[in-house]
């Protein structure tokens, strides 16, 4: 909430105050006094508190839990004035967190060409790119973007794309955000040539002259991105608004943007001074030279997190973002392994991918970080990154002792078994995204055979992570993937995409609670916010989502289809099913209840 809304607020209550003392008997303010605003009652209340107890009944006042009971002991707090709501047996669930997420990046993404479900093909590709081209006319200097192209195993140079459209630059960007492929104009601008050396932790394709191709992976990815104009602060405020409400209607309250530059942080503070952020937002600082071990380069970082720090509740940084190598997928191949890729005849090859930094420097970084209060968020998606990644941060718990920093690693697509234990044993928190731990095309083709089966084993491990004692929390990586948690925790136990889907392997599988603790209490632990939010207990905020199902008892693999009836942030409904069945629901039971308040 903004100064100007808090305050607007306040002069309302004050004056409506005034007029209840001027009018009201005595009698009715005495009634009033102590009584919830809202009431839920009669349903199954998923507190995720310390005992993960059920309860029936919730009652809120203002943005603060008063009190989860049994509805006879909830009763007391219905005073007048009570919103009532009889939840008919219904779930209800702490709100949700997105503990990996670029909703800014992502719904800029989603305003460009989308080259979702698109065969990856010229072939298919053409006409799609064509057909957007003719609506969003541009000159030879005016960059167009086409996103979410399926691009494992997709194979294009610059002339291919010239094919297409030879007078404008266009670039297609790949959905695994790694990867982006340019057509000639569009190296012309950028100004890459033969003599251009690839960036840290990026590469540029090039022929056997050494000539770029058009295809630019990981940072090269990141400096192609950065060339290309983006839409104003204000388009970009606007773009996200409207997606921040369609995460409201999964359930999710409060979001940990992984990707934060100081474009993102401006229209993060917009939508903050302009009342339009529903949501609580944390924001991590990326951190673009991980090399960087300098002590300006860490006050910068500092003083960053420090200007992000706008509102305890709404909107704060306190941690940054660093990417310990890239992806493992082929062609790119870009993560950083302790053991070969396998050719896909399953014979060693002599790549291991890359770190994205030495590994002393980094660790210095890390140790200056954690001893400067920042938590540390890493990308690592490599048994090799994980294991650099833990050791930095061993390093940095030995020279300053446990800061209580709550550092995070994030993917975790391959983690060595012997580094299992250390998560718990350094405090360390593993983000992952729970949703992509299944057999699908992207997990089985540019993965299995290049891994072999004794890796394979270990893709995305939460099962041996958990039962090592690690903690673990989910995040959508949106746009990367949906951020609907209900996919996430139906993947998370069921290892698989949907009904009768083979399971990726199945032992990896997590308990149901678990995940959904990834999503609750346990991101409000990494995100420093449980002393506030994460469950549903006396004194915490109003943060809460009421489903259509009880995914604790529904076949397993219906719970994706999970809808969500109403989300509450900060004791708001910032969000009820407009959908009729599902309005007419919450309508019914509105009226039901003021019907009954009336009687009694
Ligand atoms: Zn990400």
């Amino acid at each position: 909430m903004t100064i100007k809304r808090l305050v607007a607020r306040a002069t309302i209550w004050a004056g409506l105050a005034l007029l209840l003392m001027s009018l009201a008997p005595a009698e009715a303010k005495a009634d009033d006094k102590g009584k919830a605003d809202v009431v839920l009652r009669n349903g199954k209340i998923y507190t995720a508190d310390a005992a993960r107890s059920i309860k029936q009944a919730i009652a809120f006042s203002g943005n603060t839990i008063l009190a989860a009971g049994d509805d006879a002991d909830i009763e007391k707090l219905i005073g007048p004035k009570t919103k009532v709501v009889d939840l008919d047996g219904k779930l209800v669930l702490p709100g949700m967190f997105d503990t990996h997420i670029h909703p800014i990046i992502g719904a800029v993404n989603g305003a460009k060409c989308s080259l979702a479900g698109v065969k990856a093909t010229l072939d298919a590709l053409k006409p799609v790119i064509q057909a957007c081209l003719a609506k969003d006319a541009g000159g030879a200097d005016e960059w167009f973007e086409a996103a979410q192209l399926d691009n494992y195993g997709f194979q294009a140079t610059a002339k291919d794309l010239d094919a297409i459209e030879a007078t404008r630059p266009i670039a297609l960007e790949g959905n695994d955000g790694h990867t982006v492929w340019v057509n000639s104009r569009g190296l012309e601008l950028l100004g890459v040539t033969a003599e251009t050396p690839d960036p840290r932790g990026g590469k540029i394709d090039r022929d056997a002259s050494g000539a770029p191709t058009g295809s630019f992976a990981d940072s090269a990815a990141i400096f192609v991105a950065d060339k290309i104009p983006l839409p104003s602060v204000e388009e970009q405020a606007a773009l996200t608004a409207a997606e921040l409400k369609k995460m409201s209607a999964f359930g999710i309250t409060s979001l940990m943007d992984a990707f934060v530059t100081p474009n993102e942080a401006k229209v993060w503070r917009l939508l903050y001074d302009s009342g339009k952020l529903p949501m609580r937002v944390r924001m991590a600082i990326y951190v673009a030279d991980p090399n960087d071990d300098s002590d300006e380069a860490v006050s910068r970082l500092v003083a960053a997190s420090k200007e992000g720090d706008v509102d305890p509740d709404f909107l704060r940084s306190g941690l940054v973002k660093v990417f310990a190598d890239g992806v493992m997928e082929y062609p790119a191949q870009t993560a950083a392994l302790l053991a070969p890729y396998l050719d896909v005849h399953g014979k060693p090859t002599d790549r291991k991918g890359e770190l994205y930094f030495d590994p002393q420097r980094f660790a210095r970084l890390v140790q200056k970080l954690d001893a400067a209060g920042l938590a540390v968020h890493i990308h690592a998606i490599g048994d090799y990154a994980v294991r650099a990644s833990l050791d930095a941060l061993a390093a940095a718990r030995k020279a300053n002792g446990d800061r209580d920093n709550r550092h995070q690693i994030a993917h975790l697509q391959l983690v060595d078994p012997a580094d299992f234990r250390r998560f718990k044993e350094l405090g360390v928190i593993a983000d992952m995204q729970l949703e992509w731990a299944k057999r699908e095309p992207a997990t089985e083709g540019p993965l299995e055979p290049y891994l072999g089966p004794d890796r394979y084993r270990y893709l995305y491990p939460a099962g041996s992570l958990h039962g090592a004692g690690a903690t673990i929390i989910g995040g959508s990586d949106w746009d990367i993937s949906s951020y609907n948690p209900f996919r996430a925790f139906q993947t998370a136990i069921t290892r698989a995409g949907g009904a009768g889907q083979q399971p990726l392997n199945i032992d990896e599988r997590i308990p149901l609670t678990t995940a959904i603790d990834a999503y609750t209490i346990n991101a409000a632990y990494a995100m420093k916010q449980d002393a506030t939010t994460g469950s549903l207990e006396a004194g915490k905020r109003a943060d809460l989502v009421i489903v259509d199902r009880d995914i604790l008892s529904v076949d397993p693999e219906t719970i994706q289809d999970t809808k969500v009836l109403a989300t509450y942030l900060d004791g708001r409904l910032v969000y009820s099913a407009p959908d009729e069945d599902e309005g007419a629901w919450w309508d019914e039971r509105e009226a039901r209840m003021r019907a009954w308040l009336h009687r009694n």
